[in-house]
């Protein structure tokens, strides 16, 4: 038995067997080919080249309507890798002039090209080159006859699949589609490849650097995608362990959609509103069919990674107003851009960059880094402004600190407005604008933004960074990341209370949100909207249908009296029975 870690890309828990993927130019047969047979040779990597393309094609042409929204693009750049002057023609100078093999004159052009990318600086330029080796491998398996791997065997009562590779292309994952769960040696959550596994919702670890090497087809595997774990040849005690945990998530799973049409509502009969927080447009949709009545935290700045080019007003408008046709009628939530501290931008574009800093968490970052960049600011303003002609939207400020950050926000958002109104001539909808409470400084004044502002929205994640003094990507200090702290819990009860006085709607949309151990005390301390990943939101609705939110606020209120964490702890294990 053999565990290795990696990055969980969530998904639960799979038990299977192992399909290893040959993703890697290593192997590939070298040998000489005679004079007399070179034009044979170099029709042979034509035809192969060929297949490639229309194997892209038809993926292009057949896309699951539920596939992700990169899908098509990602198509298409491999396509155009594949026609790449440096790859199949240079390759064949290599065939008739050297006598190379096909395959030995791919894999060299093709590693010649994937190497001068990964020399850059830029992420971006640098991922292009592992596309480089994902069409590689393409052709090279069309050379060798080997489509072997991506056809899915049957496998005795059926046995779900795990798909192992040192990587897989996005345009190879869709082609998996009855994949049980994935273990791959490359990529971070961000990858491309990680979004697709995430929006496939099987089990999947990423970063497992040595997967592809240790496992061999067949292997049983288990695949823990919430803690990013896999193990290879479990014992029999391990796997039956996970195999009984497995069937406890699925049935889980089963029982908890029932509940997506239910109303969310406590015990007593206080409504409690289950939003979601989405990366991209397309999520919407999907949060809404899985239990949401709206998008809570609409990040933004994910449209602006990855990428030379900052997105224009109109590129921006059509994202926006595809997650507000996606909900429905349910409000959708638009953050502006929270570039700064660990999501930075790619561009070619310096001038753009926020400021460098010695310590960007507490550098220019979200709101600040807007200020900064007022026309950046206002096309964006103006996207959403536009987004909001076709549903309900909320405009969400990252990261208020200061009065005058609001006035500043508060006079470009009218700006942008009469901007429109000039442009469009007429009169933009009204958009209520929200503050995110995710200073301490913010929090502790939150009477001051409830009274400027129409609602407020608690960043946990940031709220616990800055209070504690802790960065929240640091793995060094993660042990004392504590969002139970009593300090924090004072700072989100003050900013609760802050808006139930000022009648102004508050929300969490930190992870404490989706927490279920966090559940009853925020329900305790007055919060009724919570915004969270879609994947949370059944167990959480479960959870707020067994609570009784009167009974919650006297021992709330208890628990927040005491500054001892014993204390502390002591009293949220009593909130269970309440
Ligand atoms: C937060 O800080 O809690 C938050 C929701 O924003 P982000 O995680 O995007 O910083
Ligand atoms: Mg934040």
């Amino acid at each position: 038995m053999l565990t290795l870690h990696g990055t969980g890309i969530g998904g639960g828990v799979v038990v299977g067997r192992a399909v290893v993927l040959e993703t890697r130019l290593i192997d590939v047969p070298r040998y000489r080919v005679e004079f007399a047979q070179r034009a044979g040779e170099a029709a042979r990597l034509a035809r192969a080249v060929a297949t490639v393309r229309t194997e892209l094609e038809t993926l292009g042409t057949h896309l699951p309507a539920d596939a992700p929204v990169e899908a098509q693009a990602l198509l298409q750049v491999h396509a155009m890798i594949l026609d790449d002057p440096s790859l199949a023609p240079q390759a064949t100078v290599a065939i008739e002039s050297h006598g190379q093999n096909a395959e030995w004159a791919f894999a060299s052009q093709a590693e010649h090209l994937a190497a001068q990318f990964e020399q850059f600086d830029d992420p971006y330029l640098r991922e292009r080159g592992r596309d480089v080796t994902q069409v590689a491998d393409r052709v090279l398996r069309v050379l060798s006859g080997s489509g072997r791997a991506l056809r899915a065997r049957a496998l005795p009562g059926d046995v779900p699949l795990i798909f192992v590779a040192h990587d897989i292309s996005p345009a190879d994952m869709l082609q998996l589609k009855h994949a049980g769960g994935f273990a791959i040696d490359l990529g971070g959550t961000a990858s491309h490849t990680a979004i697709l596994a995430r929006s496939m919702n099987v089990p999947a670890v990423v970063g497992l650097d040595r997967a592809g090497q240790m496992v061999r087809d067949d292997d049983w595997l288990v695949i823990d995608g919430d803690t990013g774990v896999l193990i290879v040849a479990p014992d029999t005690a391990v796997l039956e362990e996970y195999r009984h945990r497995m069937a406890l998530g699925l049935l889980e799973r089963k029982q908890l959609e029932r509940l997506v049409h239910v109303p969310s509502a406590t015990l007593d009969g206080v409504p409690i509103e289950l939003l979601a927080n989405i990366e991209l447009p397309a999520e919407a949709a999907q949060s809404r069919d899985a239990g949401a009545s709206g998008v809570g935290l609409f990040r933004t700045e994910f449209l602006f990674m990855n990428r030379r080019e900052l997105p224009g007003e109109d590129e921006q408008y059509e994202a926006y107003r595809e997650a507000v046709l996606g909900m429905a009628g349910g409000p959708v939530t638009i953050r502006t851009i929270d570039i700064g501290a660990d999501k930075a931008l790619d561009g070619d574009d310096d001038a753009h960059e926020p400021a460098a800093s010695p310590n960007p968490a507490l550098g220019q970052r979200a709101i600040r880094y807007s200020l900064a960049e007022p026309d950046v600011f206002l096309e964006q303003l103006r996207a959403i402004l536009r987004a909001a002609e076709h549903g309900p939207v909320r405009l969400l400020i990252p990261m208020l600190a200061h009065g005058h950050e609001v006035d500043q926000t508060l006079r470009l958002i009218a700006q942008a407005r009469e901007q429109l109104a000039d442009r469009l001539r007429r009169p933009m909808p009204p958009v209520p604008v929200g503050g995110m409470i995710e200073v301490p400084a913010a929090a502790l004044t939150a009477p001051f933004f409830a009274r400027r502002l129409d609602f407020l929205s608690i960043g946990t994640n940031d709220l616990v960074q800055y209070t504690l003094a802790i960065d929240r990507a640091d793995h060094a200090v993660s042990s004392l990341y504590d969002p139970f702290h009593p300090a924090v819990l004072q700072l989100v009860s003050q900013t609760i209370r802050a808006g139930e006085r000022a009648g102004k709607p508050v929300s969490v949309c930190g992870e404490m949100a989706g927490d279920l151990e966090a559940t009853r005390l925020l329900i305790g301390m007055g919060l009724r909207v919570f915004s969270m990943h879609p994947a949370s939101l059944l167990r959480i609705k479960r959870e707020i249908l067994r609570c009784d939110a009167g009974r919650l606020r006297t021992r709330v209120s208890r628990l927040l009296a005491a500054d001892d964490p014993a204390r502390v702890q002591a009293g949220l294990d009593r909130l269970r029975e309440a």
